[in-house]
């Protein structure tokens, strides 16, 4: 893997990515006990940094877990970023966890957290596959129940994910969508899923099992903006084998057109409202808003 132009900030230092370590007794590692961001910044400019930031805190809250540094520190570790990594646009991830304890699960061993920022290059998929569209299956790995663990909390939890996501490698689809215990369609394995039926544009509410996806909000606030109608409302399978349109978001995936999903063609990819929505999210990027 290819991490030269990469930057690191541990713990109050920036250090070089090669040499940044985490303790082996770290429960963010031995349990995935922490939560975590990913931001994106374009042209030197982060994008939705205070709704990023905002959401780490819930995030870091609703495990009880306390930031080892300020939310203003941070912001300025990832405005540093920004402005200095070797290209003017790239991905920011920034990850806390429960910090050094003993080997047992009992958070209490931990005196303090840990807090790191990486600043790299971040291409879900290839830009051929993103014109092409992307192919999806359905996961047979279920979202775990929100009473389990709220789908909210961007957690270092991400197995669940992992297994669907190899579901979906292992024969040779680029993404594979959760469904939650009921059978509705909750989201892709890092990436808020949307469709499109008769000019619509349709997302499952994140209470059926979705992350709060920042980028979700802002295709919600560019549909409103282009005066196409939109809507939360569950959607199952057949919502989505039968769509006109089908499109991913998320920081990572920014939009990706989506070509079919368990061998049903989409009727259009990219169709004109994913056209539209991708243009004006390259406007409202560039803009930084
Ligand atoms: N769902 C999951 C499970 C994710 O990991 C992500 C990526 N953070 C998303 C959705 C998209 O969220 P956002 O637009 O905030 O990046």
């Amino acid at each position: 893997t290819d991490h030269a132009s990469s930057m690191c900030w541990l713990d109050g230092q920036f250090v070089s990515p090669a040499e940044a370590s985490i303790s082996v007794f770290d429960h963010g590692l031995l349990y995935g006990d922490g939560v975590f961001e990913g931001i994106r910044f374009y042209g030197r400019r982060v994008f939705r940094l205070s709704e990023h930031l905002a959401r780490l805190q819930r995030s870091a809250a609703a495990i009880l877990l306390q930031l080892p540094y300020s939310i203003e520190t941070l912001a300025q570790v990832i405005e540093h970023f920004a402005k200095h990594y070797p290209e003017p646009s790239g991905y920011v991830r920034v990850v806390v966890t429960r910090g050094e304890g003993a080997l047992g699960i009992d958070p209490r061993s931990c005196a303090h957290g840990s807090m790191f920022v990486i600043a790299d290059r971040l291409a879900l998929i290839s830009e051929e596959r993103r014109r092409q569209g992307a192919r999806l299956i359905t996961a047979a790995t279920r979202r775990l129940p929100a009473d389990g663990l709220d789908p909210r909390i961007k957690s270092l939890n991400y197995l669940n994910h992992i297994l669907a996501r190899i579901e979906a490698n292992n024969v040779g689809a680029d993404e594979a969508v959760l469904l939650n215990a009921q059978g509705h369609v909750t989201e892709g394995t890092t990436d808020n899923i949307f469709v499109v039926r008769d000019g619509r544009l349709l997302t499952p509410p994140v209470t059926d099992g979705a992350l709060e996806g920042i980028t979700r909000e802002v295709i919600l606030e560019l549909a409103a903006e282009l005066g196409i109608a939109h809507a939360e409302c569950t959607l199952n399978l057949y919502d989505l084998y039968t769509a006109d349109e089908c499109l991913l978001s998320g920081t990572g995936a920014e939009l990706i057109p989506v070509a079919e999903i368990d061998g049903r063609r989409m009727r259009r990819c990219p169709g004109p409202i994913t056209d539209a929505l991708q243009t004006a999210y390259t406007r409202c990027v560039e803009s930084t808003i």
